[in-house]
């Protein structure tokens, strides 16, 4: 039977033919979530089509300020960098808060969510990735969402969140995410009428949703590596730009653990600005970033320069 070698950060992987074909059998084997999601979508983006039809400042400065908060600090700050990689601690009504921000990006429950990412961390541009553009740029943008059954196959079970699963707060988000989301809906429509409800709802998630997917997709593909990282991952600065300081993904995947994405001072990261102001508030503690060693460690421009130290350092222990 032919065996595939497939190489991952933290060894190697090795996957039967056979198992495959199962996992590409379970690909096209669709079930009522993943029919939910796609109706989601196809609602969230006939909502930007009309949105020029119901424009009005007011709605559009709702939806402003619901995409900095639930972007910034909901799924930037608080599902990925304090829920999924544990690179700062917050006080735990505010880790609360800023999770229950990144519910209302209509992303998943923070458990779903943070799942994933680990496994994307685990088995970075490998078969087993959840979305790598291995699988071709629509899969890894979009398309691996309306696959729950063959994520959980080539993945597994979400057990790799049971620091969050054994508490009650983030048990109960996962029963009642979409009543919170449906929640929101209601109240903007009977706050600002049909305007509010497509600019705050329907813009506002669909901006929020790509600006997340092109992670995904184009950081891992387009983009410039200064870090010597065994996968797929880029700097692509449009997307350092534009999505909330995430577009730095070369970096991230090379110091998973730093809470500071940008690691230029001309690398714009609005998260870690945030998070630095609440540090200084003493609202945030253990912030961990990337150490000179540890750079020069990943660095290509330094690879050389680093052996060099590791050698000398060496000898003068021997
Ligand atoms: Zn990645
Ligand atoms: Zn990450």
């Amino acid at each position: 039977m032919a065996v595939e070698t497939v190489h991952y950060p933290k060894g190697v992987v090795q996957l039967q033919q056979m198992v495959k074909k199962e996992l590409a059998r379970s690909k096209t084997k669709w079930d009522f979530r993943d029919a939910v999601d796609l109706g989601l979508e196809i609602v969230e983006h006939i909502g930007v089509l009309a949105a020029p039809f119901y424009f009005t400042w007011g709605a559009f400065r709702v939806a402003v300020i619901l995409y900095l908060v639930t972007l910034h600090l909901g799924i930037s700050l608080s599902y990925h960098r304090n829920l999924s990689h544990k690179s700062f601690k917050l006080t735990k009504s505010l880790e609360y808060l800023f999770a229950y921000f990144g519910l209302h990006a209509a992303q998943g429950d923070p458990m779903f969510w943070v799942s994933i990412h680990r496994y994307h961390h685990q088995f970075t541009d490998t078969d087993r990735d959840p979305h790598s553009p291995i699988e071709g740029f629509w899969f890894s943008h979009m398309s691996w969402i309306f696959h729950h059954n063959y994520l959980k196959e080539k993945c597994g079970e979400p057990n790799n969140v049971m620091d969050l699963q054994k508490q009650a707060y983030y048990r109960f988000l996962r029963k009642t995410h979409l009543l919170h989301i449906v929640g929101l809906a209601l109240l903007l429509y009977v706050v600002g009428g049909l305007p509010h409800l497509i600019w705050g709802m329907g813009v506002r998630i669909a901006v929020g949703h790509h600006s997340t997917f092109v992670v995904n997709s184009v950081c891992h593909i387009w983009g410039s590596r200064p870090w010597n990282t065994k996968d797929l991952s880029k700097n692509n600065w449009v997307m350092g730009l534009l999505g909330h300081g995430e577009g730095w993904h070369n970096n991230h995947h090379a110091f998973e653990f730093s809470a500071r994405l940008g690691l230029e001072w001309w690398q714009l990261d609005v998260p870690w600005y945030i998070l630095k102001l609440l540090a200084y508030l003493g609202l945030a503690k253990d912030v961990k970033v990337p150490t000179e060693i540890q750079k020069l460690k990943l660095s290509f421009k330094n690879t050389t320069q680093f052996d060099q130290l590791e050698n000398s350092s060496t000898k003068s222990i021997y």
